[in-house]
């Protein structure tokens, strides 16, 4: 019998979830089984969305790019950038992109991420339609090249958006010497994952770094011949402004899903192994639907390239959702929260505790004696351990408070090893090990484990660890 041929696999979408698709596919021998290519719109290879704020802040792109194009070619991946797929053609089994050609396949996977929204108000565009030079959108490396090339300091910003990437490109212009005001429609910041007070505490938090913030306002239009000169408010007051980002929201990127009559939701529909309902075609990533549920952060995407290069490649796995824990370092704060952000049953409790002085707050949300949500802002050192009491469905102690409170950081309740590095599920004791056996830095950890090499947000916690388990070094003798 001769050799069967190897399987043809599209991957539409060169982000982050197809960098870890392809990793795991690799690990698994999955680039023996399959001739892979890729089609990304960005140019270069793959790089780490979550870090972009190192370009804003004027980093070369090259420091956030996690797989350069020779990465590809070392691994037989073939990688068509940049380049626009139009379409699948799913009779006739075809990715058709928009420079005309077709690729054949026997998978196609659609890993398109999300797109910024950007609500229309008066003045925004130019008359070609686009933009208005001085506005600003917030996802790509293209977008902080353009960003950071404009803005110059001593200029006004106005961002519009008090959630996490507003709130990262606020500090960021902050930083740059730019006058910088954050307006919010919500009434607190950040509040999918905060609850008001907790925007509050994070508000002052912010405010004290040398930004303002207007909270329940929006836009209602942007004045400026060429450019962008001012801002008006939705209660008429002016702002004058050079720079407009728009940061207040994502949405999956289906427009492909839907040319080719992809079943699309709010985002591309997928079941437990990442199908569509079209033979063949497969999606994962900021850009699909499961359950009902669409994703904003990337610890997701990375469990869903995980469990389809496990289907992939003929073992048994299923994704079942996942659960929402953001740990982030918002505009230098940290802030975690999982969970519901208040209780629903009369019986549910709330436990809060406020530093007034730190701005820092802690919440715990619980039914009966189990952890329903939680959420913290500035002092998030018990967020990894009860993350896992929450996860597991373990009970607290009779006093919450214990755990709340229990400073030290170590396992809280329920005890067990915690997981630190959420993004590669790195725990506490394969760092302690690899500290042990010489790790002697946060950078020496992560290239034994990774952790800390995915959203970055817990490179405090692994540097708090090797500093509480290296071995003194010996002081050099002359
Ligand atoms: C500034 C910023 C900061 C963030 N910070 C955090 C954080 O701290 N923590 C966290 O968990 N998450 C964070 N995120 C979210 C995180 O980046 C996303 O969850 C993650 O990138 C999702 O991966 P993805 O592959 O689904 O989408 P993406 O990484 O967006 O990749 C999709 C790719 O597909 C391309 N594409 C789309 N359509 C086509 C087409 N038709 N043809 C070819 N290519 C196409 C897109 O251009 C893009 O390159 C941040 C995002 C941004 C923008």
């Amino acid at each position: 019998m001769s050799m069967a041929r190897r399987k043809e696999m599209v991957i539409v979408g060169n982000g982050m979830a197809t960098c870890r698709l392809l990793d795991e596919l690799v690990a698994r021998g999955g680039h023996e089984r399959y001739s892979i290519t890729v089609i990304g719109d960005e140019p270069g290879g793959a790089y780490n969305r979550v870090m972009l704020s190192k370009v804003l802040e004027g980093a070369e792109p090259d420091a956030v790019v996690t797989k350069p194009p020779s990465w590809y070619a070392e691994h037989g991946v073939r990688l068509v950038a940049p380049s626009v797929a139009e379409r699948i053609d799913v009779t006739e089994r075809r990715v058709v992109l928009q420079s005309g050609d077709p690729l054949r396949y026997d998978i196609a996977i659609l890993a398109t991420g999300s797109q910024p929204v950007v609500p229309h108000f008066n003045g925004m565009h130019d008359e070609q339609g686009e933009l208005k030079p001085g506005v600003f959108v917030y996802r790509t490396v293209d977008d902080c090249l353009k960003m950071r090339e404009y803005a110059r300091p001593g200029d006004n910003a106005v961002v519009l958006g008090g959630g996490l990437l507003g709130l990262e490109a606020a500090k960021v212009l902050s930083d740059r010497g730019l006058h910088v005001t954050v307006v919010h429609l919500g009434h607190g910041l950040m509040n999918t994952q905060l609850d008001f007070v907790g925007g509050e505490m994070l508000r002052r938090q912010i405010e004290r770094c040398g930004m303002f913030v207007r909270v329940g306002r929006t836009i209602e239009s942007i004045s400026g011949e060429q450019c962008v000169d001012r801002v008006t408010l939705d209660d008429g007051e002016q702002l004058a402004a050079d720079v407009v980002v728009v940061a207040c929201g994502i949405r999956p990127r289906v427009d492909v899903a839907k040319r080719s009559k992809i079943p699309v939701n709010k985002g591309i529909m997928v079941n437990d192994t990442l199908a569509t309902q079209v033979p063949g075609v497969y999606a994962i990533g900021e850009c699909t639907e499961h359950a009902g549920v669409t994703y904003g952060l990337v610890a997701p995407a990375w469990e869903q390239a995980t469990v389809l290069a496990a289907v992939l490649t003929g073992t048994q796995s299923r994704y079942r959702g996942s659960s929402l824990y953001a740990r982030l370092k918002v505009a230098g704060v940290e802030v975690a929260s999982f969970g519901v952000l208040e209780p629903s049953l009369e019986t549910d409790r709330a436990i809060q505790v406020i530093e007034e002085r730190d701005f820092a707050y802690r919440k715990l949300i619980l039914r009966g004696r189990q952890l329903i949500g939680a959420m913290f802002v500035g002092n998030v050192g018990q967020a990894a351990s009860l993350v896992q009491t929450f996860d597991r469905g373990d009970a607290l102690p009779e006093d919450p408070l214990e755990v709340l409170c229990n400073i030290t950081g170590g396992g809280a309740a329920g005890g067990g090893d915690r997981t630190i590095c959420n993004c590669f599920k790195v725990s506490e004791s394969a760092i302690v090990a690899c500290v042990k056996e010489g790790a002697d830095s946060c950078e020496a950890v992560s290239e034994l484990t990774k952790a800390a090499t995915g959203c970055g947000s817990c490179k405090t916690e692994v540097s708090r660890l090797v500093q509480l388990h290296a071995k003194p070094k010996l002081a050099a003798t002359g």
